[in-house]
């Protein structure tokens, strides 16, 4: 017999794959309970399905291959003369021409930084503009166009580098990344209470009555993602990286949380 299926449900996959996944069947039939009975359901499928959703890896780095190392003696493509400095070689000292992106230098090697978590007092806006203003186009159009595409791909890696970086959470990521630690990207929510956070800080934010409410809430979450971030910066110096990770989701949704508050106030 076909059973009908309910559209709203259907409609609803991180609900459905959270049911799949989660090992006590009760405990999502209750969340699903508690969910469909709210007064209007569907009105809150945008904002749950963006804290839900799982986020890929970012772009920004998702097609990069480096594993850490790295850093190897370059050479001039043009004229074969070594780097004279570690790190980016971008210009050759020797006969001028641009050279092409090292893929063995990894982003912190970009700013110079060294490989750890905690970079906030690294002036790394400062040294991102450094770069861009030796990789300006200016600089380069007299250069081949072989070079000039050099240049350019040596821009966009640093600008990667820059965002990556820049943000805790990228940040955490790409750290795991380069330790070679595997991250699902698939993977549903299994943490039930950080699911029900999440379902508070949603019904706090249907009941915020205005812009100074919501401020109230998002300035909550942020001491949470901090926790986290605290959290995830003391696992990963231990190297658990179980607890790294599951710092690095709470990190996911808090941020996501922060966003719709944002485009709500
Ligand atoms: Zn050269």
């Amino acid at each position: 017999m076909a059973i009908r299926r309910n559209p709203f449900i259907s409609s609803l996959s991180p609900l459905r794959l959270l049911s799949n996944s989660c090992p006590d069947p009760q405990t999502s039939r209750a969340f699903a309970r508690h969910f469909l009975s709210s007064p209007n359901p569907r009105a809150q499928i945008p904002f749950l399905r963006s804290i839900l959703r799982n986020s890929r890896v970012s772009r920004a780095f998702a097609s990069s291959s480096e594993t850490g190392g790295g850093g190897g003696a370059s050479a001039c493509w043009n004229c074969g003369a070594a780097a004279d400095s570690p790190g980016i070689f971008l210009v050759c000292g020797s006969c001028r021409s641009v050279q092409p992106v090292d893929h063995s230098v990894d982003y912190f090697k970009i700013f110079g930084l060294e490989r750890v978590y905690d970079i906030k007092d690294d002036n790394l806006e400062g040294k991102y503009k450094d770069w861009q203003k030796k990789l300006h186009p200016d600089l380069v159009h007299t250069k081949s166009e072989k070079e000039k595409s050099f240049a350019g791909e040596q821009s966009s890696r640093v600008t990667d580098a820059y965002r990556t970086l820049g943000r805790p959470l990228s940040r955490a990521l790409y750290l795991l990344q380069l330790e070679g630690v595997h991250i699902d990207e698939e993977k549903t929510l299994t943490d039930m209470d950080l699911l029900a956070e999440m379902m508070d800080i949603r019904e706090a934010v249907e009941e915020a009555s205005d812009s100074q409410a919501l401020k109230q809430i998002e300035s909550k979450i942020r001491m949470k993602l901090e926790a986290s971030s605290e959290f995830f910066r003391e696992a990963f110096k231990k190297r658990d990286y179980d607890a790294a990770i599951a710092s690095t989701e709470r990190m996911r949704y808090y941020e996501r949380a922060i966003e719709e508050i944002v485009k709500k106030t």
